[in-house]
């Protein structure tokens, strides 16, 4: 029953990819061993994404689809992907054809080496905006100052598992996920191949920028406390701050006679407060929504529809 590899694609609005995609894919892991599987994750594409993937398992038998419901995100439709695939080891790819399906048999050949997670790290980024590649460098390099584990720098979801970490991301329960920080979190031998990254072959990316700030602060609230302690130094320095001005005042009515007035310094203080206050509230506010998630326990996704026999994976997870 065991699957020698499964290829997990979360697709979004990809009708115009997943045709090529498929060949692509075919051609790539059926150089490696015709005990494959593709799992495609429909994320409530609008789009006919879901009757071209239904047409594409019909007529191919290692092919499978997973319909959601609506729009769950990249990060959810990968989660449900490595639960309910059987391969020994595990493929993430984008549907987009932004990750070459060529790369795969060299990201296999370096796994039978000896690693269990083998990562594809971007030389090159093809046809992404400036803004997009600097947004996302900076988050990287703030993220990797927050944690205290490696992240590893430039690398998108593209990469190889063995199953005996599919399996530890699978019992990781947290609701917010951040893929890319859990396959990190969780240590395993890694290592990573280069590869030059193609631009998008057709339609736009499903990541608008509102999108990409979620994850960011999933990332940063999922594994790291060190907002919360910043905002306690916050709370001190401000507050040593606002004593020795309070010092300052009081020794100029006193001593110097000279009484300090001024609607301006009022102004510009309370709103400096104020700014602070709400920033921490802001911040402590990231972390009680995830608990309150969490508590909620609901379902990640909710599947209309797929052709993978679901129930024979409902207790092992
Ligand atoms: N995707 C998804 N759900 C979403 C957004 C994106 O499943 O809500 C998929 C998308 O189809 C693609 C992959 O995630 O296969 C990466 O998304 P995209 O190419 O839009 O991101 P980018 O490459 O621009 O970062
Ligand atoms: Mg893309």
């Amino acid at each position: 029953m065991d699957k020698d590899i499964s290829v997990i694609i979360p697709i979004y609005n990809e009708q115009d990819s997943v045709f090529e995609l498929h060949k692509r894919l075919t051609a790539s892991v059926g150089s490696i061993t015709s005990n494959y599987e593709f799992v495609f994750v429909n994320d409530g594409s609008t789009d006919n994404s879901s009757y071209n993937l239904i047409k594409l398992s019909e007529a191919n038998s290692k092919t499978f689809y997973i319909n959601f419901t609506r729009n769950f995100g990249h990060q959810v439709a990968v989660s449900a992907g490595i639960k309910f695939c059987q391969g020994k080891v595990v493929i993430i790819i984008d549907g987009d054809l932004q990750d070459p399906p060529e790369l795969i048999p060299k990201l296999y050949d370096t796994y039978k080496k000896g690693f269990d997670v083998v990562y594809a790290k971007r030389r090159r980024r093809e046809g992404e905006t400036f803004l997009k590649r600097w947004t996302s460098k900076l988050f990287y390099r703030l993220l990797e100052r927050l944690i205290h584990f490696k992240i590893p720098l430039d690398v998108g979801d593209y990469r190889l598992l063995d199953k005996k970490v599919v399996q530890a991301l699978n019992k990781m329960p947290e609701q917010n996920k951040f893929l890319r920080g859990q396959v990190a979190w969780l240590g395993f031998k890694h290592t990573h191949i280069l590869f030059d990254r193609d631009s998008r072959k057709h339609g736009n990316s499903g990541y608008s920028y509102s999108k990409m700030f979620r994850l960011a602060f999933d990332a940063i609230t999922s594994f790291s406390d060190k907002p919360l302690v910043l905002v306690t130094r916050l709370g001190f320095v401000i507050s040593f701050f606002t004593f020795i001005v309070i010092v300052f005042a009081m020794f100029s009515h006193f001593v110097l006679k000279e009484t300090i007035t001024g609607w301006t310094s009022l102004i510009i203080s309370s709103m400096f407060i104020g700014g602070i206050q709400l920033l921490s509230i802001g911040i402590i506010g990231e972390y009680i929504s995830r608990i309150n998630k969490n508590v909620q326990d609901r379902p990640l996704y909710i599947i209309e529809k797929s052709n993978i026999e679901l129930d024979q994976f409902s207790e092992e997870t």
